[in-house]
């Protein structure tokens, strides 16, 4: 496209989760005109069946939590189009050109806000099966297994979160973790105990998914023995055994951490001037929804100053904060 006509964004915002929709929500309650790109709505929280730990609207599907947030963002202007980010080209101070599968976009400034990618177990059989009895996926997938006899993998809250809904909806619930204390939340633990239909596999490792059209059984092997095997049959395999973060396509223009993620300072600044980072794709410790929230309302607010300060661009005004003598 030639350039001249490349559609011109004060912030484009990489990712529509909950850190990506507050940032909308602050940038455009400044009169920045912002665009969303995203390859969904809501992110992992989207994913989750049962939120009870965001403050002040109660126990909430995720679903409808994340479209309120994004209706929020399109009330105060932000634009939403769902595409993905393929590369961000930095031309100049504040001129970003932000190439995606639903064409090119000029910034001033870019929030990153993908968040972070399910991880495979890396075993025979599951890329062969996904779609077909594997999956990371309980809140979309899990209807499908009513009345049927499933396996989850992990120890973390969404391993828990999925064992807890998944015995709601099948007949039977595996939940195989490899070592036998867990990682989530106390009172999801104490949850899936009290469940007759759930039964801990501990100290164990999938070794491979089996099946013919779809999954039929999956061999777990003990940890501290892998002689030790057993075949169990399921019809469906979630695995829940946390995220990694897929970052490599952004290049030079950020730092990373060990294990992939966005390194940020405390006001979600990047290496890179205009270029600020916020959620679960960065090196944050805690991966919460409030968290990414919060984060995001950040990253929006540094955004800004970084406009005034280089561009000119005028929002709506200052934030609220201790006046310099
Ligand atoms: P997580 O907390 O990182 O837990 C991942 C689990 O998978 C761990 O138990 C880990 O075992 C296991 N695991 C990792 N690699 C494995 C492998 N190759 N084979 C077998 N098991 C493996 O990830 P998460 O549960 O997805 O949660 C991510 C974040 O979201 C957390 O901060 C969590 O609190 C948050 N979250 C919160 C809620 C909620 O508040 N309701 C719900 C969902 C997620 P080890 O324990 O042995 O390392």
């Amino acid at each position: 496209m030639d350039e001249k006509n490349t559609p011109y964004y004060d912030v484009v915002i990489v990712g529509g989760g909950a850190a990506g929709l507050t940032a909308a929500i602050y940038t455009s309650r400044r009169a920045l005109k912002t665009l969303i790109i995203s390859k969904d709505i809501g992110g992992q929280a989207a994913l989750t069946n049962e939120i009870e730990n965001y403050p002040g609207v109660g126990l909430i599907d995720g679903f409808d939590l994340m479209n309120r947030f994004l209706e929020d963002a399109k009330k105060f202007g932000a634009e939403f189009k769902s595409g993905e980010v393929k590369e961000i080209e930095k031309k100049g101070e504040g001129d970003f050109l932000v190439k995606t599968t639903v064409g090119d976009f000029k910034a001033a400034a870019v929030i990153l806000a993908f968040g972070l990618t399910p991880r495979d177990l890396g075993v025979p059989g599951e890329e062969e099966f996904k779609g077909k009895g594997v999956s990371s996926c309980a809140t979309c997938d899990g209807p499908l297994y009513k009345g049927k006899v499933v396996a989850v993998v992990g120890g973390g809250n969404s391993a828990l979160d999925a064992a807890e809904y998944l015995s709601r909806i099948a007949k039977k619930v595996y939940l195989i973790h490899r070592r036998d204390q867990f990682r989530g939340d106390e009172i999801l633990v104490e949850r899936v105990k009290s469940k007759d239909n759930i039964e801990l596999v501990l100290n164990s490792k999938v070794k491979e998914i089996k099946g013919e059209e779809r999954v039929k059984s999956i061999v777990v092997v003990d940890v501290n023995d892998e002689s030790k095997e057993r075949e169990i049959e399921v019809d469906g395999v979630f695995v829940e055994i946390g995220h990694v973060a897929k970052t490599k396509w952004l290049g030079d223009l950020v730092e990373y951490d060990e294990r992939g993620q966005i390194k940020t300072n405390k006001n979600c600044e990047t290496k890179t001037p205009g270029i600020f980072a916020a959620g679960d794709v960065t090196d944050i410790e805690y991966k919460q929804i409030i968290i990414s929230g919060g984060e995001g309302a950040k990253a929006a607010l540094q955004a800004y100053k970084y406009l005034q300060q280089t561009k000119g661009i005028k929002g709506a005004g200052i934030d609220w904060g201790v006046v310099k003598k």
